[in-house]
């Protein structure tokens, strides 16, 4: 048995000291990226958000709206081959989704028949995503999939640590998945005390991934998936060194979300549930492996209408952000960033009376 000192860190365990700043406006700051990839010469530019690759935000219809405001949708794994046949029929916007595949014999199966379709051609970004990304076969599988597909932008995970970032760079991914347990409809760390605070593990991983460096000059890069909770979240992991931000709570609860729509006394609720929920698992496998506990909620949040103009909120914030750091680039956050760790970080006396609803 061995135990690790350090303080590890979450989003709500600072906050970003604000900094002397010669930026005139928030318009100043720029949010879009251009990133070079580890493994083939692709480049890759827009807004580096992406919604969780689950059934309630990895949606055709959240596609079709986010692809405009040049964020990625990675949509989850339940649709079939002829689905994909449908939607890319009308959508043509392959810089801004993501394919998700698990590592059973099935997701292999069904990568190979995308492949045979012509489909793949239409993603830039493929993600392999399993909850615990330690286990050795998962690193085989994202090395088979890099010979599938040498000319694609590999997305793998997640996992925590700098040992596992290097280990499934090297093994074909461009892009590291970083969080575990840090889910806001996770309950990993309730049922195995698995789990690492989502900050640290972004700093951690980050250092590792972009210490490496290709022959093209690239370096590895991660998401941070997880736990972003307010858009300040989103600015840490930015500040903490993540090159892209993964969020499921965030893009759920919309009309292009997936889930349900359900009407209690009167108020409508979305549906929003964990990849490992009882729910999740029954809607999609049919029944509970005997060997598996749920490790997922299954949630209602109150319906927030239409995607459409729902992310100016958010691109205003992390403008507002880089004004207070001055950073005049989403690049430069980790560079302008210094972190204060606090024992609170929010006024919150008045968030029941507020006619917002902001917590
Ligand atoms: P959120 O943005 O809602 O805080 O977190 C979304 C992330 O939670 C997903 O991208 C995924 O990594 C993780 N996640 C989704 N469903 C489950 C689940 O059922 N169990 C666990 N442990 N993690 C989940």
């Amino acid at each position: 048995m061995h135990i690790e000192q350090e303080l590890k860190l979450d989003f709500s365990d600072v906050l970003l000291r604000p900094k002397r700043s010669t930026l005139n406006s928030r318009k100043e700051v720029e949010l879009e990226r251009e990133f070079k990839f580890y493994h083939n010469d692709r480049s890759w530019r827009g807004i580096p958000l992406l919604t969780a690759n689950m059934a309630a935000c990895g949606t055709f219809e959240m596609a079709r709206v986010l692809s405009e405001k040049r964020i990625i949708t990675t949509f989850h794994k339940y649709y079939e081959v002829d689905d994909y046949k449908k939607f890319f029929k009308t959508f043509k916007n392959p810089d801004f989704v993501a394919y998700t595949l698990g590592i059973r014999d099935e997701d292999l199966d069904k990568i190979k028949a995308m492949d045979k379709a012509d489909l793949l051609k239409n993603f830039t970004f493929i993600c392999i995503d399993i909850p615990n990304g330690y286990l050795q076969r998962f690193s085989d599988f994202v090395r088979k999939i890099r010979k599938l597909c040498p000319d694609h932008v590999i997305i793998a995970g997640n996992v925590v640590s700098k040992e596992m970032t290097e280990e499934l760079i090297l093994a074909g991914a461009d892009i590291v998945k970083v969080g575990i347990g840090s889910g806001s409809v996770c309950t990993t760390r309730r049922m195995t005390g698995v789990g690492m605070p989502q900050l640290s593990a972004v700093i951690e991983c980050a250092d590792a991934a972009h210490g490496m460096s290709s022959d093209n000059g690239a370096c590895g890069l991660i998401i941070s998936d997880g736990g972003a909770v307010v858009p300040g979240d989103v600015a840490k992991a930015f500040c903490g060194g993540a090159d892209f931000l993964m969020s499921g709570q965030m893009f759920s609860g919309y009309e292009e979300s997936g889930g349900e729509t359900v009407e209690i006394d009167g108020k409508k609720f979305k549906e929003y549930y964990g990849s490992s929920s009882n729910k999740a698992l029954q809607v999609n496998y049919g029944k509970k492996d005997a060997h598996r506990a749920s490790e997922g909620r299954h949630v209602l949040m109150p319906h927030k209408g239409s995607i459409h103009d729902a992310m100016q909120d958010l691109f205003g914030a992390l403008r507002s952000t880089g004004t207070y750091i001055g950073a005049r680039k989403l690049k430069e956050f980790s560079r302008r960033a210094t972190f204060v760790r606090v024992n609170n970080q929010l006024n919150n006396s008045l968030s029941a009376y507020d006619t917002e609803r902001r917590s």
